[in-house]
């Protein structure tokens, strides 16, 4: 099975959500016939050299400074003519916020399938087809999905959600540069009106850092608490569903298995049960501190540190611990 998949790039570097494409890839095909497609205004010669030493053994670059890094038409036109020449059987992206843009379009555009945020992909032993599995009806049912008479079979894969990679010892492959298609759009050049600071949540993927609220917050406006110490210690502020099912924060908050996966550093959770929904969304992170009045709750089990108590006592507490010091 060809397998290839779309490598995003920010500020000359290859995306952490990459090498998660390519531990996939390395499940689902040989080394030889894994390809990495990488298109951007520029990137690091190293970065490239390092994706292709790292199982990657076709390595296709497409850089040109006039590409908008979320110029969606360009590289969806640049996808369409690689996979009409290259014949890839499986496309995949990352799940990310580009991702999640780039593939429905470039499915469209090539008129195949997509299945989005997968959290499983596998090769069907009977008809070599990929089997695509991504979490539906809200959680409820993890479907299973094929693209049985199209060409590529493409998937977005929801980051974090790969297996842990084994080290890569074969042949470092080779970087081929791919040609600007002439005349990708259609509806002439887009352009950047503005860039503004990612929307809350969809930094929390990358996060190294993580404070997660729970229903135990009690409401709304006591959010602003668990946002004054995410702040104070660099972090990325989360959510249980029962918060985002109250409009208390957005979905894309959410931590879960109907929502994001995370692996972070550091997880303190407050005011969360630890109901195995959560759980199968954040129980990977490093280092989990809970704090909850409950000394039963589940979240104990899993957490590093357990703090039974009020968190409307303990997070002041910890935001004056993390005060910068004066000297
Ligand atoms: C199909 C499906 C998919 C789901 N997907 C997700 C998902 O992606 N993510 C997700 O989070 N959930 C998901 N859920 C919901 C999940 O089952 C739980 O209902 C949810 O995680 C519970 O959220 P919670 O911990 O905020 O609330 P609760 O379970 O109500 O827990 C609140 C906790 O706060 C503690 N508390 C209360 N007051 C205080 C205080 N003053 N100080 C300290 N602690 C306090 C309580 O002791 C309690 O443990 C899903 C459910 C289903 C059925």
């Amino acid at each position: 099975m060809k397998v290839a998949f779309f490598a995003e790039t920010a500020d000359g570097k290859i995306n952490r959500s990459v090498y998660e494409l390519l531990a996939w890839s390395r499940r689902l095909a040989v080394p030889e016939e894994i390809a990495a497609v990488v298109i951007t205004p520029s990137v690091d010669e190293a970065e490239l050299r390092r994706l292709a030493s790292s199982g990657a053994r076709h390595v296709f670059l497409c850089e040109a400074p006039s590409i908008d890094r979320a110029d969606i038409p360009v590289c969806a036109a640049i996808l369409r003519s690689f996979c009409a020449a290259y014949r890839p059987d499986v496309l995949l992206g990352a799940a990310s916020v580009f991702g999640r843009a780039l593939f429905p379009y470039a499915a469209m555009q090539m008129k195949t399938g997509l299945t989005a945020d997968c959290t499983m992909l596998e090769t069907d032993p009977e008809t070599g087809l990929l089997l695509q599995t991504r979490p539906a009806i809200g959680g409820n049912v993890m479907a299973v999905i094929k693209t049985p008479d199209r060409k590529p079979q493409m998937a977005t894969v929801r980051p974090r959600s790969a297996p842990e990679p084994t080290p890569y010892t074969g042949a470092a492959g080779t970087i081929t540069r791919l040609p600007l298609p002439e005349t990708p759009h259609a509806f002439g050049a887009p352009r950047t009106v503005s860039s503004a600071r990612l929307a809350l949540g969809e930094e929390l993927a990358d996060a190294r850092r993580i404070v997660a609220v729970g229903k135990g917050i009690k409401r709304e406006g006591n959010i602003d608490l668990a946002r004054r110490l995410a702040d104070r210690i660099g972090a990325a502020l989360g959510a249980t569903r029962e918060v985002v099912d109250r409009g208390w924060l957005p979905y894309s908050a959410q931590i879960g298995l109907s929502g994001k996966t995370v692996v972070p550093e550091l997880y303190i959770a407050l005011g969360i049960s630890g109901a195995v929904q959560h759980l199968a969304g954040m129980r990977t992170a490093q280092k989990i501190v809970a704090v909850n009045s409950d000394p039963d709750a589940p979240i104990f089990q899993v957490a590093d540190l357990g703090i039974v108590g009020d968190l409307f006592e303990v997070v002041p507490r910890l935001i004056k611990e993390f005060e910068p010091k004066r000297n």
